[in-house]
């Protein structure tokens, strides 16, 4: 079953990642502590709820994972292909850098992302020990930060496409998310011959499938173990937070991933 419950604490697992002994979490809103519209497990701190929600929140999560919140890398997710490796916990008093995939070898790191509809991809090597997590909406997407995650993870720890899993999380649907000319045109630049399979025509509307692209970057990348989740935010926001179905007024839901 991908979905469990510790205390309060609802949340999703990819098996093939549970198989490798590797934990890795993505978190419903279900079991927190903040009011509407953030309710309940919000995870942002710039969706105006109070940081002492979150960060309340945020132990809740970690603690539910045997997990302690000094732990934590995450980074300011900004819609880029920047890359982070994480050699320790971050420090909480230095700025927070901005970027869109940690990647780390360290055992004593737990990788933390937050998410509303972009799409959360888990990586991890359990042979090599290294792990990562992306964040992809459609800007990351057609700037292809998977594939410079998978190139990253190639090029600074010598791990070979075809020995990694991949986990595509949560997010919106093909049917959720209609995109204007100008993001079309984006992904048929970026994806050439392949963008009419992600560009699917809906009541007069183009429409984008984030999950497609993102899985045809990691297939094109070599990657062949590729768990879907399957679940839209947009179509199921009793268990997630959709930026578009709750017309930006919502909160994040927290995804991590570490080597043990
Ligand atoms: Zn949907």
């Amino acid at each position: 079953m991908p979905f469990h419950q510790v205390d309060s604490i609802r949340f999703f697992s990819f098996d093939i990642f549970d198989q490798a002994g590797i934990p890795q979490a993505i978190f419903t809103r279900q079991g927190g502590v903040s009011p509407s519209p953030w309710k309940s497990l919000n995870a942002g701190l710039t969706v105006g709820d109070e940081s002492a929600n979150v960060t309340e929140n945020r132990r809740r999560s970690f603690a539910a994972m045997g997990k302690d919140l000094s732990s934590m890398y995450d980074v300011w997710q900004v819609h880029s292909n920047k890359i982070v490796c994480a050699d320790a916990p971050r420090d909480l008093r230095l700025e927070i850098l901005k970027a869109d995939a940690i990647l780390t070898y360290q055992d004593d790191v737990t990788l933390y992302m937050r998410f509303a509809d972009c799409v959360p991809i888990l990586i991890a090597d359990p042979r090599r020990r290294v792990v990562g997590i992306v964040h992809a909406g459609w800007i990351g997407t057609v700037n292809r930060v998977l594939e410079a995650a998978i190139q990253r993870l190639v090029s600074t720890y010598s791990l070979i496409p075809s020995e990694l899993l991949a986990g595509i999380g949560p997010s919106i649907c093909v049917d959720h998310y209609p995109v204007g000319p100008d993001v079309a045109a984006q992904v048929r630049q970026s994806f050439g011959d392949q963008a009419d399979r992600l560009l699917l025509e809906r009541d007069g509307k183009i429409h984008f499938d984030l999950w497609k692209a993102n899985r045809l970057i990691l297939e094109e990348a070599g990657v062949k173990n590729i768990e879907m989740a399957n679940l839209c935010t947009a179509c199921h926001t009793d268990d997630w937070y959709s930026h578009r179905a709750e017309h930006g007024l919502t909160g994040r839901f927290g995804a991590l991933i570490a080597i043990k």
